[in-house]
C-alpha cells in the first residue's frame, strides 16, 4: 500500500488507545444465545428487539420467494429490479404506518443519505441534533446545504436557530438515540417546525416496531400525523428483524424520491426474497403485540434488577440500556470479563460516542428469558 496512507499505524494507534474494534464470526442464528468459536454466549448486543430475525414466517416467506424469484434482483428499481414483493411490502408498510406512500431502500444508511441529498439544496439550512446517527451526519455532509448541530434534544437551542433562520430549513433527528436510548422530544420538535415553517425528517430506526401501542414507532408514540411528521425513515434491520429501510410520507414525497434520490436510483434493488421476508415479519408485527408486551416487561425487569443491585444505567425506557463506564480501557476490561462469564454486550467507544463516555450498550429483546436478564444484572454487579 502507498506509504502516505500509513494504514498500519492508524490501526495500531487504535489498539494502543483501546479503541480497536473486532469482529466475531457468529456461528449461529440471531437470538438470545449466540455461538462463537464453539462456545455459547448470552447475547445482549443485538438490535433484533422482537426476535423476528429468526421468525418462522420470515424463513418460510424467503424460501418460497427464492423459489419463484431466485437470488439476485438483477437491476436497480428503475430498470427492472423492482419486483412484486418490493411493491407489496411498500404498500403494506405505508398502510401500517398510516402514511399515504412508502419507498424502500437497501439499508437505513442509504435511505438517510438518499433523503437528505434529494430534499436539500445549496442555500438551505439543516438543523441536526448533535447526537444524530452517523448516517444522518454523513447525509448532511453530502448535502450542499448549510448546517448546524444543535445541543442534544435541547429545544431552546433548536428554537433559537429556527427563529434566526431566513433560509428554507430542515430539522433532522433520531427518534430514539441509538447509543443513549433516550427519545427526542419529537412532539415539541414537530410543533416548532410547524411554527417556523421547517421540514422535519425523523430517523425512526430504533422506534419502528418498538414504540407506540401497536409498534408503529415514534409517530404513534407522539400521535403525530403525516402533516406534522412529513418525512419518516424506518429501518427494517432492527425490530423488524429484516433488512433495508422505508421512507414514508405523502405520495408527492415518494414520487419525488423515485425520480431524484440518487441512493435509490443508482443501486441494485435488494433481493425480492428479502422484501418478501420483510413483509412476512411486518404481518407478524401487525398481529403479535404480545412480542411488544414481552419486550416492555423485559426492559422493566432489567431496569429494576439493576436498581436492586445498585447499577446506575442511563435514563432510558427503550430497548437500548447503556451503562456509561467513561474510560476506554476500563470498558474493554469490563467487557472482556463479561465475555468470560458468557455474556456478549456491545462496547461502544469514541468516535461513535463522545470522548470519556465509553459505555456498555446493553440491548434487551423479547427473545430474552427473565432468568437470562437476571443473570446479566448479577454478572454486571460482579464485574463492576
Ligand atoms: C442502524 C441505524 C441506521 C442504519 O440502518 P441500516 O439499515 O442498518 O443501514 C440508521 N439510523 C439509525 C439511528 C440506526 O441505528
Amino acid at each position: 500500500m502507498m506509504k502516505f496512507l500509513d494504514l498500519e499505524s492508524k490501526v495500531e494507534a487504535r489498539i494502543k488507545d483501546d479503541l480497536c474494534r473486532e469482529r466475531l464470526a457468529i456461528d449461529s442464528a440471531q437470538g438470545s444465545e449466540l455461538v462463537v468459536g464453539g462456545k455459547t454466549y448470552l447475547n445482549f448486543s443485538s438490535n433484533d428487539y422482537l426476535g423476528l430475525a429468526t421468525s418462522d414466517v420470515s424463513k418460510k416467506a424467503i424460501k418460497i420467494a427464492v423459489d419463484k424469484f431466485g437470488f439476485g434482483s438483477g437491476a436497480s428499481h428503475l430498470v427492472c429490479g423492482h419486483q412484486s414483493p418490493h411493491d407489496a411490502f411498500e404498500k403494506e408498510v405505508a398502510s401500517f404506518l398510516n402514511r399515504d406512500s412508502a419507498i424502500s431502500f437497501s439499508s437505513g444508511y442509504m435511505a438517510n443519505l438518499g433523503v437528505i441529498q434529494a430534499l436539500t439544496k445549496k442555500g438551505d439550512l439543516i438543523l441536526a441534533d448533535k447526537l444524530n446517527h452517523a448516517s444522518l451526519i454523513d447525509g448532511v455532509k453530502l448535502s450542499h446545504a448549510d448546517s448546524y448541530r444543535y445541543q442534544h434534544a435541547n429545544m431552546s437551542s433548536l428554537q433559537r436557530r429556527l427563529s434566526q433562520s431566513s433560509q428554507n430549513t430542515f430539522v433532522i433527528t433520531d427518534s430514539v438515540f441509538s447509543m443513549d436510548g433516550d427519545l427526542a422530544p419529537v412532539d415539541e420538535i414537530a410543533m416548532l417546525c410547524e411554527k417556523h415553517n421547517a421540514i422535519l425528517i425523523v430517523d425512526d430506526a430504533h422506534g419502528f416496531g418498538v414504540l407506540g401501542e401497536n409498534g408503529e414507532g415514534i409517530a404513534e408514540h407522539f400521535n403525530l400525523n403525516q402533516k406534522k411528521l412529513p418525512v419518516l425513515v424506518s429501518a427494517l434491520g432492527k425490530a423488524l428483524g429484516g433488512v433495508g429501510a422505508v421512507v414514508s410520507g405523502s405520495k408527492a414525497l415518494v414520487d419525488y424520491l423515485i425520480q431524484f434520490s440518487r441512493n435509490y436510483i443508482y443501486t441494485t434493488a435488494m433481493p425480492a426474497s428479502c422484501a418478501a421476508a420483510n413483509l412476512a415479519n411486518l404481518h407478524a408485527l401487525e398481529k403479535k403485540t404480545i412480542l411488544l408486551k414481552t419486550l416492555r416487561e423485559n426492559i422493566q425487569l432489567f431496569k429494576s434488577e439493576c436498581e436492586q443491585v445498585g447499577i446506575q444505567l442511563m435514563e432510558s425506557d427503550t430497548a437500548i440500556q447503556p451503562l456509561v463506564v467513561g474510560d476506554n480501557k476500563k470498558l474493554v476490561d469490563i467487557n472482556k470479563k463479561l465475555k468470560n462469564l458468557g455474556f456478549l454486550v456491545g462496547a461502544i467507544r469514541p468516535p461513535t460516542v463522545p470522548k470519556n463516555s465509553a459505555r456498555l450498550r446493553i440491548t434487551i429483546s423479547a427473545s430474552h428469558e427473565p432468568l437470562q436478564i437476571k443473570m446479566l444484572a448479577s454478572a454486571l454487579k460482579q464485574v463492576l
